[in-house]
C-alpha cells in the first residue's frame, strides 16, 4: 500500500511528534522543511540565509524555495514506499506544485485544536540544538532535564515558537494554509482529527483514519 501522507493543521498541534511516530510504523520518512531550512541556516547556505529571513519573524519562506527543497528531496530513495509531510504544503501554490510534479497524495491528515491551546503548548516546546529532536516541558519530557535523549546536546526554545512569534504564525496559518483543507477535501483525500487529550490518543485517531481507507 502506498502511504503518501500530508500532516495539516496550526503550528503547535503536534504534527511533528506524530508524523514521527508514524514514521516508525509504516517504515517512511518523515519530511520538515521547517527542519531541512534550520538545518541550511546552521550550515550557514545559500539557502539558509534567504530562509532566514522570514524564519525569524514567523513568515513563509517563499514558495520558489521551499517547492525546490521538497521536491528534491521526495526523489531520494528512501521515498518510495511513500513519505509523511510535516509542514509542507503550506500554500496553494505549493499543494499545486506537487500536482504538478505528479505526486499523488493518499491521505491529508489535519488536526484541529483551539488557538489559547496552541499558544500554551507551544511556550513549553523544546527542540534539540543537535539534532532538532522535539520535546515539551509538560507532555513529552526528556530523561534529563535540558538535554537531548537522542544525542545528549542542549534542548533550547525555538526563536519562532516565542509568544509574540507564534501569533503571528497562526494569523499566517489561518491565511495562507488553512485553505488547503478545501483544496484536499476537493480531491477526497482530507480527514480531520479533532485536538485528543494526548499524544497516543491523537496517533490511534489517525491510524483509525488510515485504515478506514
Ligand atoms: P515548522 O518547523 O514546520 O514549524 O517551520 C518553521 C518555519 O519554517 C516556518 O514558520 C516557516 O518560516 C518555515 N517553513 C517551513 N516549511 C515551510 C513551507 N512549506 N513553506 C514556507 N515556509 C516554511
Amino acid at each position: 500500500m502506498s502511504m503518501k501522507l500530508i500532516l495539516l493543521g496550526a503550528p503547535g498541534a503536534g504534527k511533528g511528534t506524530q508524523a514521527a511516530i508514524l514514521s516508525e510504523k509504516f517504515s517512511i520518512p518523515a519530511i520538515s522543511t521547517g527542519a531541512i531550512l534550520r538545518t541550511a541556516i546552521r550550515e550557514q547556505t545559500e539557502v539558509g540565509r534567504v530562509a532566514q529571513e522570514y524564519m525569524k519573524d514567523g513568515k513563509l519562506v517563499p514558495d520558489e524555495v521551499v517547492i525546490d527543497i521538497i521536491l528534491a528531496r521526495l526523489q531520494e530513495a528512501d521515498c518510495e514506499n511513500g513519505f509523511i509531510l510535516d509542514g509542507v504544503p503550506r500554500t496553494t501554490v505549493q499543494a499545486l506544485a506537487l500536482e504538478a510534479a505528479g505526486i499523488k497524495i493518499d491521505k491529508v491528515l489535519s488536526i484541529e485544536i483551539e488557538d489559547e491551546e496552541i499558544i500554551a503548548r507551544m511556550s513549553g516546546r523544546r527542540v534539540c540544538e543537535e539534532c532538532a529532536s522535539t520535546y515539551h516541558v509538560v507532555s513529552k519530557k526528556p530523561s534529563i532535564d535540558g538535554k537531548c535523549d537522542r544525542c545528549g546536546a542542549r534542548l533550547v526554545l525555538r526563536d519562532d515558537d516565542k509568544a509574540e512569534t507564534v501569533r503571528n504564525r497562526l494569523q499566517i496559518y489561518y491565511k495562507q494554509t488553512a485553505p488547503l483543507k478545501e483544496f484536499y477535501s476537493e480531491r477526497g483525500v482530507l480527514v480531520t482529527i479533532e485536538n485528543q487529550p494526548d499524544i497516543p490518543s491523537t496517533t490511534v485517531k489517525m491510524m483509525e483514519a488510515l485504515h478506514g481507507e
